[in-house]
């Protein structure tokens, strides 16, 4: 496995391989590897010639009071991890040499604007300039996203059929630690009593699910998953909602297929969740 810090080293390996015939698939991480990551750069070996991951905390994602600086990192262990698990190439740049003030942006506005784009109003143009800047960079046939980030994910797709990439985007399922908290790089800032409360976005999902199986109204769905998260004391909502799978508008009614998402504080640490149902 070979680590690149440069865009040039970087194009010059890729240039190589696509020369070869070889297809690309792309994994971007923030890094801090978990076994959600993992699912990702897994699927992705099975399914291209190369596999890169990009290893990088992107500083334009972050809003001026977020955790940017206390974002955990270990390069060591993930490049680790990547190579335990094939992967040919791991990106890890600088933000100097990713980002040259002023720079341009990307931004997909309606989708960019609901669920965490209102608490977070800068993350999704961020997400979109360096998604982009990869893409343009690793130039790859497919590219990895969990499902975790569905709103991300949603807006990548959006983005990859406005602005004609052309790539594939792969949604990966949620990977989840075995009492059901959704693993995240963010959930080592959580202390030993945050980790239990952290449970009831898990519990929320898993009673949300069971009702819209079961023909209940959004309301309802979305008042019981809210009664469950504010039964724990250390929790505190930003927000519970139903929305359009596609467009990420609030539904009322589910008569086409929705995320259910959610984003809740345990104390200081915001956390997020949610299911898809396809009618
Ligand atoms: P991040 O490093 O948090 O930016 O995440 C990089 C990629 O890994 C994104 O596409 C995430 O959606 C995905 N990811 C993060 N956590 C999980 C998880 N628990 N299950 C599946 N994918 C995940």
């Amino acid at each position: 496995m070979q680590v690149t810090k440069t865009v040039k080293e970087t194009r010059d390996l890729i240039k190589n391989w696509k020369r070869e015939g070889k297809t690309i698939g792309l994994v971007p991480t923030m890094g801090f590897l978990h076994e959600g990551h993992a699912s990702l750069i897994k699927r992705c070996r099975e399914e291209n010639d190369i596999v890169v991951v990009s290893d990088f905390v992107n500083p334009t994602q972050f809003g001026p009071t977020e955790d940017l600086e206390a974002y955990p990192r270990d390069f060591k262990r993930d490049s680790e991890l990547c190579e335990s698990l094939g992967a040919d190439v791991i990106f890890h740049p600088e933000p100097k040499d990713m980002y040259h003030d002023p720079h341009a942006f990307v931004s997909i506005d309606t989708l960019s604007d609901t669920l965490c784009g209102k608490t977070r109003p800068i993350h999704f143009k961020g997400v979109c300039t360096v998604v982009s800047k990869l893409f343009n960079i690793v130039t790859p046939d497919r590219a990895y996203f969990g499902q975790k980030d569905a709103q991300q994910l949603a807006i990548i797709r959006k983005m990859v059929q406005d602005l004609n990439f052309d790539i594939q985007i792969v949604g990966c399922p949620i990977i989840r630690e075995e009492d059901g908290l959704a693993k995240s790089s963010r959930n080592t800032y959580l202390s030993e009593e945050e980790r239990k409360a952290a449970l009831c976005l898990s519990r929320a999902v898993k009673a949300g699910q069971n009702m819209i199986c079961k023909g209940s109204k959004a309301e309802e769905v979305l008042t019981k998953m809210r009664e469950i998260i504010e039964a724990e004391p250390l929790a505190k909502i930003d927000y519970v909602s139903m929305v359009d799978a596609l467009d990420m508008q609030s539904v009322e009614i589910v008569e086409k297929d929705v995320l259910v998402a959610m984003a809740v504080y345990i104390g200081k640490t915001r956390l997020i969740d949610n299911f898809s149902y396809e009618v």
